[in-house]
């Protein structure tokens, strides 16, 4: 274990590509050591943290597994802990979307779904918060949806889900905060990322039309959002949803 240099250290979930990516992107500009992980993409994964740390002399971490399981959850600490003495960040950004009529979805894939955007995140922060109990101070950032607000036709499960992790931001950043402890939660609108890349260009078109900007928005104006956040002036704003939708449905 070295001793760092660093301004702290970062845990990222889904960082393999799309928005978890720029976050680690963001984050390793601003000097944090990193810890990311992916589903299976170990090579990308790899490839890129390899990048991150040539650019930024920062040390960079990886791990691949399915994070809906405790066991996978429990290995993924146990080998932060053999790297990392310390956590000062936790986002917990990996998610799965699935686009079909409620009346076809399968118990299995809604186990799934459930697993990755909720239960990941409940878990993920249970060890994480060990961390910050220490030292009364931390970071929890959930990546929700504006789905989780609003409610989308043939989304569900996925509706469910981020509706789920914008009540467990807001129960435990009201657990946390008297420990000195921030739990917010980001609700992205439509961004560009391979979660998209199953639209028609006709689709997107249509999307886009309805968004008053315009345009889809972009991983890296979420991660603008998540750098802002575990800014010391930004120490106030806790329990939040924090929309970033180019004013669709704000
Ligand atoms: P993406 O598909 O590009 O990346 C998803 C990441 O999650 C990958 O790194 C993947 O390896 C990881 N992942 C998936 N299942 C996993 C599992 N079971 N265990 C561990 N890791 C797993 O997606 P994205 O568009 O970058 O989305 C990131 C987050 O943002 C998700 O939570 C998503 O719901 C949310 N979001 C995305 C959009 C959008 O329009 N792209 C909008 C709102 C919210």
């Amino acid at each position: 274990m070295s001793v760092r240099t660093s301004k702290g250290v970062a845990l990222i979930t889904g960082a393999s590509r799309g928005i978890g990516k720029a976050i680690a992107i963001k984050y390793a500009a601003l000097g944090y050591d990193l810890f990311l992980t992916c589903h299976r993409n170990i090579e990308q994964l790899d490839q890129m943290a390899k990048e991150l740390v040539s650019t930024n002399g920062i040390q960079c971490e990886t791990f691949a597994g399915d994070l809906g399981h405790t066991e996978t959850v429990g290995r993924l600490f146990h080998h932060f802990k053999e790297v990392y003495d310390d956590l000062d960040v936790l986002v917990n950004n990996a998610g799965i979307s699935y686009v079909n009529l409620f009346q076809d979805m399968i118990e299995v894939d809604f186990d799934h779904l459930m697993n990755t955007n909720v239960k990941a995140a409940f878990l993920m922060s249970q060890r994480a918060v060990a961390y910050f109990m220490k030292k009364k101070q931390g970071h929890i950032i959930n990546i929700s949806s504006v789905w989780g607000q609003h409610g989308a036709s043939c989304e569900v499960a996925y509706c469910t889900s981020k509706g789920a992790l914008n009540s467990m931001t807001k129960a435990l950043a009201k657990e946390l905060a008297p420990s000195g402890i921030q739990v917010n939660a980001i609700a992205p609108g439509a961004i560009d990322t391979d979660m998209n890349a199953w639209m028609s260009e006709a689709e997107r078109q249509a999307l886009e039309d309805e968004i008053p900007m315009g345009r889809l928005g972009l991983p890296r104006e979420v991660a603008s959002l998540c750098a802002y956040l575990i800014k010391p002036d930004a120490k106030y704003i806790n329990g939040q949803i924090l929309t970033v939708d180019g004013a669709w449905l704000s």
